[in-house]
């Protein structure tokens, strides 16, 4: 097996990680351990020489099995590294921890997944780090929050309830200018429908519980950056707070990761068939989902994006708290739960006011799954007579 730079990204994602055989498997074993040993003190002392970056040492730093697995997601990415850990909230809490410290100001986006808001105005305030929040649609508006103390940009691109983008490229490179870090969270994306680094992000971080690990069965979180920003990030806030990812769910995201592109693309093109049905139906005000024609950054999305994934929101015409309650109370295939990115479809319930908006509207979330989406629309019509009697 011998895969290099000849090769496209679809090979190489089959097999990068993975050329050395153990026992001829055709699968890498798990390697469940928590420790390796050495044949003597020689090959043990250069082991230690450089433990932050040996896999084969200690597994709160490093393990084999997510070395296959990083090496693929870097890949992707077009990152000099990745790191694994235990959630998308580890990856996010450590990226930002290694890019602030007291007296810091941070500018993130008001749209951001919701426990980060809370790590900010909450959390790290307490450390005397400050904020400003920017609904992120203005490039110019985020880059004027910025002050001389700013250290860090913190954006998500499309924001996973109301689906607005920011402009990366102009953000990232004004940012760049000022000596300010950026970090994107870019899961609803997946490293391919966008591809931050090439736009000048300095860290990209995932939930890879969502497509990455794409079967509803693991918790992950990846950090991609440069070897400078990745050094700091190993020595410290992976080293100190612990949050590296075990053994077999980095197994599980590269069995996940065979399979991203096919997965993704069934998703996005029963959900743009979905959304497309439900902008005619009319006890729907409103389809938020950036796959339509109708989306309006639909010049920004084609300029930054390659493709969008299964998940849109809708405005139901009638605001009505109980009238939705049944609505997703009727749905037979549609579950009701958070997170997406697995086989199934999901539902769930969001009250969100954009920053600059005068009311705050009830929106319903859906993910497509892999189901037959002829099945999905039936079931959404079902539930619609039912709840709003149309
Ligand atoms: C789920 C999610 C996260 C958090 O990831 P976990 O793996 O649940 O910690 C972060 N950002 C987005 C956009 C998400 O959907």
């Amino acid at each position: 097996m011998d895969v290099g730079p000849k090769h496209a990204k679809d090979t190489l994602l089959q097999h990068l990680g993975e050329e050395q055989k153990h026992l001829g498997a055709v699968v890498p074993p798990i390697f469940q351990n928590s420790l390796f040993v050495f044949p003597d003190q020689a090959s043990f002392t250069k082991a230690g020489a450089d433990p932050l970056n040996n896999s084969s040492l200690y597994s709160r730093v490093g393990n084999p099995s997510l070395d296959v697995a990083e090496k693929k997601i870097a890949m992707l990415e077009g990152a000099e590294r990745c790191k694994l850990v235990g959630s998308g909230m580890g990856a996010i809490t450590a990226s930002i921890m290694s890019t602030v410290e007291s007296g810091s100001h941070v500018v993130i986006v008001d749209g951001c997944y919701g426990p980060v808001r809370d790590l900010i105005t909450d959390y790290l305030a307490r450390f005397g780090v400050t904020h400003t929040f920017v609904d992120g649609t203005c490039a110019d508006d985020v880059i004027d929050a910025t002050r001389p103390e700013t250290t860090l940009v913190y954006l998500e691109s499309p924001c996973s309830l109301i689906f607005r983008l920011q402009d990366v490229r102009a953000i990232a490179a004004a940012a760049r200018e000022r000596g300010v870090t950026t970090i994107i969270d870019n899961t609803y994306s997946t490293p391919l429908y966008q591809s931050p680094i090439e736009m000048g992000v300095d860290i990209v971080i995932h939930s890879a519980s969502k497509y990455i690990g794409g079967h509803s069965d693991v918790i992950a979180g990846a950090i991609c950056t440069s070897e400078k920003l990745m050094d700091r990030i190993l020595r410290k806030e992976i080293s100190l707070l612990g949050s590296i990812l075990a053994p077999f769910p980095a197994w599980l995201i590269t069995r996940g990761l065979r399979t991203l592109k096919l997965r993704l693309k069934a998703h996005e093109a029963a959900a743009n068939e979905v959304a497309g049905w439900m902008e005619e139906q009319e006890w729907v005000g409103r389809v938020n989902h950036v796959g339509l024609r109708s989306f309006p950054q639909r010049d920004l999305y084609i300029r930054q994006m390659r493709g969008t994934g299964g998940l849109f929101s809708f405005e139901p015409a009638k605001q009505d708290q109980d009238a939705c309650d049944t609505f997703v109370n009727s749905l037979k295939l549609f579950q009701l739960g958070v997170s997406w990115g697995g086989f199934e479809s999901l539902v769930v319930q969001a009250t969100v006011k954009p920053m600059h908006a005068k009311e705050a509207r009830k929106v319903i979330r859906l993910f497509v799954g892999l189901e037959d989406p002829e099945d999905l629309m039936a079931d959404l019509t079902q539930a619609a007579e039912i709840a709003f009697g149309s």
